[in-house]
C-alpha cells in the first residue's frame, strides 16, 4: 500500500465573479505519496495556484476534503491550523512579493522562527546561520537586503524560510519561473538535495513541463480546473494520451535540429476562464480531434493503464 501523506478528495474552489461562477478547481481527487514529488502542470489560469492555496488553507475551499496524514485539514479550527502550518509550507514564485523588503536576510529567516516560537536569542542566531548554509547563502549576506541580491539568492531566502519550521510537505508555486535558466537548475538541484536529505514531499506547480521533468515522480496535467491526465513521470513523457498533454509536450523546445523542423501541434486559440462551464469537455473548443461527443458531456477520468489516468473519450481508441 502506498504511504500517502496527502489525499485530496472531490476538491472544489469556485469564485463568484460579476460574470458568473468561476470553477477554478473543479472536483479534483488525487494522492501524493510521502517523500515524492507531484508535478502540477498547465497553462496560466488552469487553477494550479488556487489548488495549492486551498490545500494550505490560504484561501477557503468550496467543497471537498484534504487529508494530511489522514486528517482533514479543511475541518481544522484556527488553532489546529496554526500547528499544521509548520508541517505544510509554500515557496512562492517571487519571494520578493511575499517578504518585507526592509528586513535583512537574517531577519527574514528569523521571522518564521519567532512567529512560530521555535527558538530565540543565541539559539535562533545559530539556527539562522545553519539555514543560510543549508540553502547555500554565504554567511556574509546576513545583513544584506533582498534588493541587493539576485533572484536566485532571493529564492534561497524563500526556501530557508519554508525550511525553518521543519515542514513535511511543501507546495512549490512556480519557484523557478522568474529565474534565468542556469539559476533555475541550481535551485532545482538544491530542492532535490533537500528532499533526499530530509524526506520532504513536494507539490511542484509550473506552467513549464520541462521544469518538472527531472524533479517529479508523478505528473498531473490540469486544464481549466480539471485534471486531464495523471501518470508516473516517465510514462507521461513516453506515452501522453490527452491531446492537451501532447500539445504541452510539443511546445517544449528541443535542442535537436531534426525535431526543430518537425511540424508542431502547437495549441490553438486562447485559454478561457471556466465561468459557468458547459457540460462538455473543457478542452473541446481547442482540441483538433474534438467530435460531437466531446461537446455533449464531460469525459470522466479513467485509469487506462495502471496508474495512468486520462479524461478524454478517445484516450483508449
Ligand atoms: P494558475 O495558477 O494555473 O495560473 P490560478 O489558480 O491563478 O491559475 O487561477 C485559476 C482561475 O481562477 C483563473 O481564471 C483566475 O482568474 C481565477 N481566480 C484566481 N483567484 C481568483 C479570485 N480571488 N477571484 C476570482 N477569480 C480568481
Amino acid at each position: 500500500m502506498a504511504d500517502n501523506i496527502l489525499e485530496v478528495r472531490g476538491l472544489k474552489k469556485y469564485f463568484n465573479t460579476p460574470h458568473g461562477l468561476l470553477h477554478a478547481v473543479d472536483d479534483l481527487s488525487f494522492n501524493i505519496e510521502k517523500g515524492k514529488t507531484l508535478g502540477v502542470v498547465g497553462e496560466s489560469g488552469c487553477g494550479k495556484s488556487t489548488l495549492g492555496r486551498v490545500i494550505l488553507r490560504l484561501i477557503d475551499s468550496t467543497e471537498g476534503e484534504v487529508l494530511f496524514e489522514g486528517e482533514d485539514v479543511l475541518k481544522y479550527s484556527k488553532a489546529e491550523m496554526r500547528a499544521m502550518r509548520k508541517s505544510m509550507q509554500i515557496i512562492f514564485q517571487d519571494p520578493y512579493e511575499s517578504i518585507n523588503p526592509r528586513m535583512s536576510v537574517g531577519e527574514l529567516i528569523a521571522e518564521p522562527l519567532i512567529v512560530n516560537k521555535i527558538c530565540k536569542g543565541a539559539e535562533m542566531d545559530k539556527k539562522v546561520r545553519e539555514l543560510m548554509d543549508t540553502v547555500g547563502l554565504a554567511e556574509r549576506m546576513i545583513n544584506s537586503y533582498p534588493h541587493e541580491l539576485d533572484g536566485g539568492r532571493r529564492q534561497r531566502i524563500g526556501i530557508a524560510r519554508a525550511l525553518s519550521v521543519s515542514p513535511k510537505f511543501i507546495v512549490c508555486d512556480e519557484p523557478v519561473s522568474a529565474l534565468d535558466v542556469s539559476i533555475q537548475a541550481q535551485i532545482l538541484n538544491l530542492m532535490q538535495d533537500l528532499q533526499k536529505e530530509r524526506g520532504f514531499t513536494y507539490m511542484f506547480i509550473t506552467h513549464n513541463l520541462s521544469v518538472v521533468k527531472h524533479i517529479s515522480d508523478d505528473i498531473m496535467v490540469m486544464y481549466l480546473g480539471k485534471m486531464v491526465e495523471k501518470a508516473p513521470k516517465s510514462e507521461l513523457f513516453k506515452n501522453p494520451m490527452h491531446p492537451y498533454t501532447r500539445a504541452l509536450l510539443e511546445a517544449i523546445p528541443s535542442p535537436k535540429l531534426s525535431s526543430r523542423n518537425r511540424k508542431r501541434e502547437i495549441l490553438q486559440g486562447e485559454i478561457k476562464s471556466p465561468i459557468n462551464p458547459k457540460e462538455e469537455c473543457r478542452f473541446a473548443g481547442r482540441c483538433k480531434y474534438a467530435t460531437e461527443q466531446c461537446h455533449q458531456g464531460v469525459p470522466e477520468l479513467r485509469e487506462i493503464t495502471p496508474g495512468h489516468f486520462v479524461s478524454c473519450f478517445y484516450a483508449d481508441k
